[in-house]
């Protein structure tokens, strides 16, 4: 079972190794039998039997996401954005994205002079697909 997930107990979210995501308890069975059609029917039970006898976390529930400050083992590690400006908290992967965004603080008459952004490594629960912005 070790070969398939990891449960990270200080965010009590369980990991999948292959897809590097967090998966919501939810989803559990879902997960494994839609994106792990290699994983024998009683490989999953065992998952599900194991997974119920943990304390869980929904990482949907969690911020999408977060600056890299101790690398969550299993997550993938993603080159992204952190904006800047006062105390917002917004990450994303994609360039795009946090131009848009800071041109949002723009219009609320943020005219910094600085860049608006850096360079920062993130993680996020989720996989892939960035259509989980916040
Ligand atoms: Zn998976
Ligand atoms: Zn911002």
């Amino acid at each position: 079972m070790e070969q398939y997930i990891i449960y990270n107990a200080e965010h009590k979210v369980l990991i999948c190794k292959e897809h590097k995501c967090g998966i919501s308890p939810r989803r559990l069975d879902r997960h494994f039998r839609d994106d792990h059609q290699g994983v024998a029917m009683a490989m999953r039970k065992e998952i599900l039997a194991y997974a119920k006898e943990l304390p869980l976390c929904d990482p949907e529930q969690a911020p999408i996401f977060k600056e890299v400050r101790s690398v969550i083992h299993g997550l993938q590690v993603y080159d992204g954005y952190r904006c800047h400006y006062e105390s917002c908290q917004f990450y994303t992967p994609t360039l795009g994205y946090i131009k848009r965004h800071c041109r949002d603080h723009d219009s609320e008459g943020w005219n910094s002079m600085e860049s608006k952004f850096t360079n920062v490594k993130i993680q996020t629960w989720f996989q892939g697909n960035y259509t989980r912005y916040q």
